[in-house]
């Protein structure tokens, strides 16, 4: 995913704040980043440009994760080089600064993913702050780049997996899981700010915690464990929508849906699979690769009806035979997914699996994921008829002047689909309403809100 985030500033008092242009790439855990570096900047009196050209520095936040997401970032650079001239870049590319010099030396400073303290210090030299704290007040819960109604939350940084398409472990470390304590405070800040729902995201999010052997710290009254369960139950608590990114299907896992089916959070769950052959996930090194997926899946179904099953796959891994891929499109068939992704493989340098086998034919790649999205389009589709019927708490993400575009309890922001609701009073940005679907098409619901 990639986000261009040139954020319009509130105009200031003063007219010489500094002003800096700020382009936001990648995932939403990058995105996370550039809120927290922003929310600085907007503290210490800069303020936001919405064009290079006039700001007096650029910051880029780049994505290294596939040779694309790199190649647009050199473009970001480039542009801005050309239209500014003063950048400074940050995010994953900066974990290896020479790839960025080696075809930008003009750049001013390179950081790294994280390095929060470094890229302000570098702006601080570039163009030092003209602070004035009662007039640079920035809202407690930070500048969000997302609207106002949700927000991403990361409950830790890195990753201890291994696998072999990622360098992520290479570009960000290992595992380093927040206190308890310091995430959910930064949740009851952002529902009180009016977020009316939170998306956990980290690299492996049912790992939460292992790092720091699931340590306590104190939440109100009590002390609360850096534990996936725990977590999700006190979030819960908040009062917002709380939905779970990245989860991997480790054991433990089965204990979170007990809270979905009571409606504590969300029952949706994005487990990105990658594949079903055994064989190639060992191959991926993929964490909880052993586990029964299919048998966890229907146990989890009959646990909490209701649960949304998200995924993604790669087609085309090294070495993945026609009989490999054969499995994984019976998977398909009987898991029954309803919301899938699907890559074709794409070597990352110094990624171990480029070497793990033969490289996919591009033509083979191509004719595998339409075949894969054929077979899912099928099963979402069926999926999605089911709910012709139903009623849907769903919540709105835009209006227009007939229409209002939200999502329901099925649906994350920006990768899965939509309900376009149709009332008989206007209808506010973040306002969740109850919706009787009418029908359905292939990614999207239609209905009419019938509850305010
Ligand atoms: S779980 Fe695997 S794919 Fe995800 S960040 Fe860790 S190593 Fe990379």
């Amino acid at each position: 995913m990639a986000a261009i985030a040139s954020t319009d500033a509130s105009p200031s008092a003063r007219g010489d704040a500094p002003r800096i242009s700020f382009v936001s790439l990648g995932c939403p855990k990058a995105l996370v980043d550039s809120e927290r570096i922003i929310t600085s900047l907007r503290s210490e009196g800069y303020e936001l440009s919405r064009h290079h050209e006039g700001a007096d520095l650029v910051i880029v936040n780049t994505c290294g994760f596939l040779d694309s997401a790199k190649a647009e970032s050199l473009a970001a650079i480039g542009d801005a080089l050309k239209e500014n001239g003063k950048v400074i870049v940050t995010g994953c590319m900066g974990a290896e600064p020479e790839q960025i010099r080696d075809v930008h030396p003009g750049v001013l400073a390179v950081t790294g993913p994280q390095q929060y303290e470094s890229v302000l210090a570098a702006v601080h030299q570039a163009v030092p702050p003209t602070h004035d704290p009662f007039v640079d007040l920035v809202p407690p819960q930070g500048i969000k780049l997302t609207p106002r109604h949700y927000a991403y939350l990361k409950i830790s940084e890195g990753c201890n997996n291994r696998c072999t398409f990622c360098i992520i472990p290479k570009l960000r470390g290992d595992l380093v899981s927040r206190p308890a304590a310091d995430v959910l405070r930064e949740a009851e800040r952002l529902v009180g700010a009016g977020v009316k729902e939170l998306l956990v995201i980290s690299q492996d999010t049912s790992a939460y915690g292992v790092d720091v052997k699931y340590a306590t710290s104190q939440w109100k009254d009590r002390e609360v464990r850096a534990r996936f369960l725990d977590l999700a139950r006190e979030l819960g608590s908040l009062g917002a929508w709380v939905r779970m990114h990245y989860v991997y299907p480790y054991p433990h896992v089965d204990e979170v849906i007990g809270l979905m089916s009571d409606g504590v959070i969300l029952p949706y769950l994005d487990i990105p699979f990658q594949h079903a052959s055994p064989s190639v996930l060992k191959r991926m090194k993929r964490p909880a690769a052993q586990e029964k997926t299919l048998a966890r899946i229907q146990a989890w179904r009959a646990a909490c009806p209701d649960l949304t099953l998200r995924s993604t796959f790669i087609v085309g891994f090294p070495g993945e035979t026609e009989a490999e891929f054969e499995e994984l499109i019976d998977f398909l068939d009987e898991a029954e997914l309803d919301r899938v992704g699907c890559f074709k493989y794409e070597p990352v340098a110094g990624a171990p699996a480029n070497d793990l086998g033969a490289a996919i034919p591009e033509e083979v790649k191509e004719a595998r994921w339409k075949r894969f999205m054929e077979v899912q389009q099928r099963v979402s589709a069926r999926r999605l008829r089911r709910k012709v019927g139903t009623r849907q708490q769903v919540i709105i993400d835009s209006v227009g002047p007939t229409v209002a575009i939200g999502r329901s309890k099925a649906d994350a922001p920006e990768i899965d689909g939509h309900v376009h609701v149709a009332a008989r009073r206007p209808l506010r940005v973040g306002e969740i309403v109850t919706v009787k679907i009418e029908r359905a098409d292939a990614y999207d619901l239609h209905g009419t809100a019938v509850g305010f």
